[in-house]
C-alpha cells in the first residue's frame, strides 16, 4: 500500500457550515414518500449498519457512523473550461482540514493525472493514516482504455486526488443508518437525486445532507468516464457531453454516493456518486437504464456539517449534473 505525502495542506482555504439533522425516522419517512413517487416498491427503514466492508459494499471501513460531514475539494471549475493540472489534493490533509485525522472517506472525484498518468474517474473508499485504525485503501479509478475506448478499472493505491472530490467523511463506525430498498423504477429522477428533491421539498432552505453506499444488483446504468485532458477550451454542456465517454454497465455496481437538498452559499456539487464493481468497470453514475429491472439497496447516515476546501473563485454551474 502507497500512501504519498503532499505538500502544504495548510494553505488550502477551509469553510465549513452546520447542517440540519432532523431525527431519523422523520427522514426516513421523507425519503419513504419521496422514493415512492419514482419506484414501484420501497423502503426505507432506521437500522444498525451491518459490516459493510463485506460484499458486495466493499468498504475500508466497517460504518458510515461517527462525526459524518460531507467534504466538498475543489472543483468542476478547476477542469473546464481548461485544466489546471496544479490543483491535487492529499486526502489524509482533507481528513485533518476537516477535523477528523484518519477518517474513513468514500464518494466521487477524480483521480490525479499525476499518479495514474491520465484524466481519470475515482471511487475514493480510503480510511487514511492519521487515527488510530489501520490505514485501510480500496479506492479504485476508471479510465477510457485507448485502445478500444472501453472502460478500464483499477485498483488505486495512492491517496492522491484530481482537481474535484466530494466525500462523507466519517470514524468508519458502524452505528444507525438508513437501509434503503427500491425496485421498479416507474418516474424520470434518478435513484439519488429522487432521495435529494425529496429532502429539499420537505427542508426547504434548511440544508440536510447524506452520504452512503448503494449497489445496483439488478439491471444496468449509464456511467460516464473522463478520457484524457481537453486540449481546447470546453465551454458549453455540449462541449462537455461530447467529450466525456458514455457507457452503459450492468451490475452489480458498488455505487458510493454523497448529495445535499440545500446549497447554503458555499457553490457546492449538490449530489455526485461514482461506483466501482468486480467486473472492471466503473465510473460516474447518471441513472439507470433498465427501469423495470432495475434494484438499488443501500445505506445512508446523515452528515452533520458540510465543509469547502479551497472552493474556485471563477465558478460556473458546467458539468456538475
Ligand atoms: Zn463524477
Amino acid at each position: 500500500m502507497i500512501f504519498r505525502k503532499m505538500a502544504s495542506p495548510a494553505v488550502l482555504p477551509v469553510e465549513s457550515k452546520s447542517l440540519h439533522v432532523p431525527p431519523l425516522q422523520e427522514v426516513a419517512q421523507v425519503l419513504q414518500g419521496g422514493l415512492e413517487s419514482n419506484f414501484r416498491d420501497v423502503s426505507v427503514c432506521v437500522v444498525e449498519c451491518p459490516d459493510l466492508t463485506q460484499s458486495p459494499w466493499r468498504l475500508a471501513a466497517p460504518g458510515i457512523c461517527g462525526s459524518p460531514r460531507l467534504v466538498d475539494i475543489g472543483g468542476v471549475p478547476y477542469l473546464f473550461p481548461l485544466p489546471d493540472c496544479s490543483k491535487l489534493y492529499d486526502m489524509a490533509d482533507i481528513a485533518r482540514l476537516v477535523g477528523l485525522p484518519g477518517a474513513f472517506l468514500l464518494g466521487a472525484g477524480a483521480g490525479s493525472s499525476k499518479v495514474v498518468g491520465v484524466n481519470c474517474e475515482m471511487v475514493p473508499n480510503v480510511r487514511v493514516e492519521g487515527g488510530s485504525a489501520v490505514a485501510m485503501n480500496n479506492t479504485h479509478i476508471a479510465k477510457v482504455n485507448t485502445k478500444d475506448g472501453s472502460i478500464q478499472q483499477e485498483k488505486y493505491d495512492s491517496v492522491e486526488t484530481g482537481p474535484l472530490v466530494n466525500v462523507l467523511a466519517s470514524e468508519g463506525k458502524r452505528g444507525k443508518v438508513f437501509e434503503i430498498k427500491v425496485k421498479c423504477r416507474t418516474g424520470e429522477e434518478n435513484f439519488v437525486s429522487c432521495m435529494r428533491k425529496a429532502l429539499a421539498s420537505c427542508y426547504g432552505d434548511k440544508p440536510v445532507g447524506m452520504g452512503g453506499v448503494f449497489v445496483i444488483s439488478q439491471g444496468s446504468a449509464k456511467l460516464h468516464v473522463m478520457p484524457a485532458f481537453s486540449e481546447v477550451p470546453l465551454t458549453t454542456s455540449e462541449d462537455v457531453n461530447n467529450w466525456l465517454k458514455f457507457y452503459t454497465v450492468p451490475g452489480p455496481l458498488t455505487c458510493l454516493s454523497e448529495l445535499i437538498s440545500h446549497d447554503p452559499g458555499l457553490d457546492l456539487r449538490i449530489d455526485h456518486t461514482h461506483c466501482f464493481s468486480e467486473h472492471g468497470e466503473g465510473g460516474h453514475y447518471h441513472y439507470d437504464t433498465t427501469p423495470e429491472t432495475i434494484e438499488y439497496h443501500g445505506y445512508y447516515t446523515l452528515a452533520e456539517s458540510v465543509y469547502r476546501v479551497d472552493r474556485p473563485e471563477n465558478t460556473h454551474q458546467l458539468g456538475r449534473d
